[in-house]
């Protein structure tokens, strides 16, 4: 049974994890203690019983450790792009202080510490040629996205993140600092690999793979919403038979009338290609005149660029705020799917709840790895389709929840499995048992039952441990 409050635990116990630790520990009432747990999604709060700020491997072990001895939770949070359970009453562990990255460009690789986030890689690994497999913005924890699979602008051509991992440093629910990789711990590295999200222990350091990339082609090309039903039928089309060097997306925007947003945008609906051609610009281009010769675009802003530009395909929000994500891979943009995708983007009824909907081609290396291979099961899917809302109150954040289920409801058979990474809070919860296939799944409990047979780490997917 996991203690919920830290009444019993005697002041000279904190006194004494806090001379062991690097970092800072806070409790309710220090100052700090508010923004060391509350993560880039404002929608979610914590209300931990302490609050690690680990600042290396051996601050992450005497905090597991201490929470063993006075039976509390663990949680772990890096960013807060992408919270779990709420961690009331547990120690979570704020990893942001660990957010070193080195790049070894003769072997092509990165070593990455578990607090991380892809801008910390980029800047190193960018200037040396090389690229990291981010998702659509460098904010995002490394460790995080990677754990969750990790689908981003270079997926078709080099698969998810999680295919890109060497090996991971672990420190277990035991408090034990261990290696995971095809040679070490094999089964718990086969797990962590889109089946660890907080819930096997902490990594402290991961080895990635990086790539040669430095100029692509890329951008975003935008249509009126009203052409929004006719743009996804052409995408579907356009999609077919394209090199693994494009990864391509059709996003149905309504963007806020707020100033943060630029005047031609502001409070209106566009339609919008966007993507990656990781190849030669000319190359690129000749996948995007196909769209220019069939309509002319309100404004096209594909353009050659170097990989470290790559956030500007998304221009995702960087600052905190509150919203709610969903998403799920798509086995095909049927005509039903389209015809629901118009349903819930311009209901008849008013705006829709949703400020987003975006539908990502994939394929391609995604779906050459073989389901077995890691816990991560969706490979064959041909879209991955996400959809997210700005939730500025409970209420209407009570009021997205249920939209955005309807809109999955509606979605039905044309929906595969959940995507983790897509997914937050209870909903990220409760899809964990569907995201695997039932032989993952069933392996992946027999390493949370041999890691982690207490559910000490309970905070993040959610994977109780096999009986
Ligand atoms: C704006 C935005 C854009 C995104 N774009 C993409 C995209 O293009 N592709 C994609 O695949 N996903 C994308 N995501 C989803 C993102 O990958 C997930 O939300 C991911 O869980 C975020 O990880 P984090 O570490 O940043 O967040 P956190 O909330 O800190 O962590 C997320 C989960 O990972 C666990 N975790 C974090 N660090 C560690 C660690 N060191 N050890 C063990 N567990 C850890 C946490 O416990 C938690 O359960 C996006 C999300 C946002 C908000």
């Amino acid at each position: 049974m996991l203690s919920n409050s830290l009444s019993t635990l005697a002041p000279d116990a904190l006194k004494q994890l806090q001379a062991t630790l690097d970092g800072d520990l806070l409790v309710p009432g220090d100052e700090g203690f508010e923004a060391a747990h509350q993560g880039w999604n404002l929608s979610y709060h914590h209300a931990p019983a302490l609050v690690v700020k680990a600042m290396s491997a051996s601050d992450v072990a005497d905090a597991v450790r201490f929470a063993r001895e006075h039976h509390l939770g663990i949680a772990v949070q890096a960013t807060g792009h992408g919270p779990g359970r709420a961690a009331d009453g547990a120690l979570l562990i704020n990893m942001s202080g660990m957010n070193h990255a080195f790049v070894d460009a003769e072997s092509r690789t990165a070593w990455v510490e578990g607090g991380a986030k892809w801008i910390n890689v980029l800047e190193k690994s960018t200037p040396l040629g090389l690229a990291p497999l981010l998702g659509s913005t460098p904010y995002v924890g490394v460790t995080g996205y990677t754990l969750g699979g990790g689908m981003g602008w270079l997926a078709r051509k080099y698969g998810m993140a999680i295919d890109a991992v060497n090996w991971f440093d672990v420190v277990t629910p035991e408090g034990d600092l261990l290696r995971a990789s095809a040679n070490e711990h094999a089964e718990l590295f086969w797990a962590l690999r889109g089946g660890g999200a907080g819930n096997l222990g902490v990594v402290v350091a991961m080895e990635i793979n990086l790539y040669p990339e430095t100029d692509v082609y890329g951008g975003n090309l935008l249509y009126p919403g009203t052409m929004a039903r006719e743009v996804l039928v052409k995408f579907r089309e356009w999609v077919k038979g394209h090199p693994e060097n494009l990864t391509a997306a059709v996003t149905i925007m309504h963007y806020p009338p707020i100033p943060e947003v630029p005047e031609f945008l502001r409070g209106q609906s566009f339609v919008q290609i966007r993507g990656l051609y990781a190849g030669p610009a000319e190359e690129g281009q000749a996948y995007i005149q196909e769209w220019l010769d069939w309509r002319e675009p309100v404004v096209n802003m594909w353009r050659p660029m170097p990989f470290a530009e790559i956030a500007t395909v998304s221009n995702d929000p960087i600052d905190p705020l509150p919203a709610k994500p969903t998403g799920a891979w798509l086995r095909e943009l049927t005509d039903e799917a389209i015809d629901t995708i118009m349903n819930f983007m311009f209901p008849p009824d008013g705006p829709a709840p949703l400020l987003f909907v975006e539908i990502r081609h994939t394929g391609g290396a995604v779906s050459r790895v073989a389901k077995t291979a890691t816990a991560y099961s969706s490979r064959d899917a041909q879209f991955l389709l996400e959809a997210v809302s700005i939730t500025p109150t409970p209420e209407i954040h009570e009021i997205v929840v249920k939209y955005q289920a309807e809109f999955k409801a509606a979605l039905g058979s044309a929906l595969a499995a959940p995507y983790l990474n897509f997914t937050d809070a209870q909903e990220r919860r409760e899809a964990t048992r569907n995201a695997f296939t039932p032989e993952n799944l069933r392996r992946l409990q027999a390493v949370k039952a041999q890691y982690d047979a207490e559910n000490r780490f309970d905070y993040g997917f959610d994977v109780k441990p096999a009986k």
